[in-house]
């Protein structure tokens, strides 16, 4: 429950994460086909439910390698106090990401934060051995990504509070419509001010948990054109 009024929707790669980690896992254990999925994507002509589970599909890898991969991926550093500072104020945060939920559990159970709730693509061990298998249990109607991030978003403003997104890329672009104030990281930085959503720029959590105040008494909600915050770039 929120105390404050607000529910904070936070995207797991490229937010979280450093690194995307189905790129990463790609990158070493991919088998070949993984990159014309990849390019479909991009062309727009696939969601990305489709491209994931293919390329997931093409993983080939063992539990111990993909435990040990997923042990040197780093988080942003000031994720774990950015949650306390939630906590401590009473604001819910939920994890929403197009990425894979074992490894964004493992990741946060590794500082401790095992605990935050997580909307994910389902991965699953496949036959034969070092095969995997994507499912997507937040998917919706008419929505070609894994996770609908928009229906997560609906859902949370059902819920009577306002939404806080915490984003950086495409996967967050039609959640931003649909909160109430944006953290914007690199390409959402972008869409959010060609679309006027309200939004702030950030670098990384070390700004968030400066701004978090501010979103909370109201300052930042009213002002939303004000120039970047913290030196980050405009
Ligand atoms: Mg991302
Ligand atoms: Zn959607």
């Amino acid at each position: 429950m929120s105390l404050t009024g607000w529910t904070i929707l936070c995207d797991f790669d490229g937010t979280i994460s450093v690194e995307d980690v189905i790129d990463s896992l790609l990158d070493r254990y991919g088998r070949p086909g993984w990159e014309q999925l990849e390019h479909d994507w991009r062309a727009g002509r696939i969601g990305s439910r489709a491209c994931m589970s293919g390329q997931v599909s093409l993983l080939d890898l063992s539990r111990d390698e993909l435990d040990a991969h997923l042990a040197e991926v780093w988080i942003d550093h000031a994720f774990p106090a950015f949650v306390a500072k939630a906590r401590g104020l009473g604001v819910p945060i939920h994890v929403v990401s197009d990425g894979l939920d074992y490894a964004i559990q493992r990741i946060l159970g590794r500082h401790g934060l095992g605990d935050l709730p997580v909307s994910a693509n389902h991965l699953a061990p496949a036959v034969p051995p070092q095969r995997w298998l994507l499912t997507s249990p937040f998917q919706a109607p008419g929505c070609g990504s894994g996770t609908c991030k928009c229906a997560c978003a609906e859902q949370a403003r059902a819920g009577g509070t306002r939404t806080l997104l915490i984003g950086d890329g495409a996967s967050d672009f039609c959640a931003a419509d649909r909160v109430d104030f944006v953290f914007a990281k690199h390409r959402l930085i972008e869409h959010c001010r060609a679309a006027g959503i309200p939004y702030v720029p950030i670098t990384g959590f070390e700004d968030a948990l400066e701004l978090l105040p501010a979103l909370l008494d109201g300052s930042l909600v009213g002002h939303p054109t004000l120039p970047a915050p913290l030196g980050s770039p405009a």
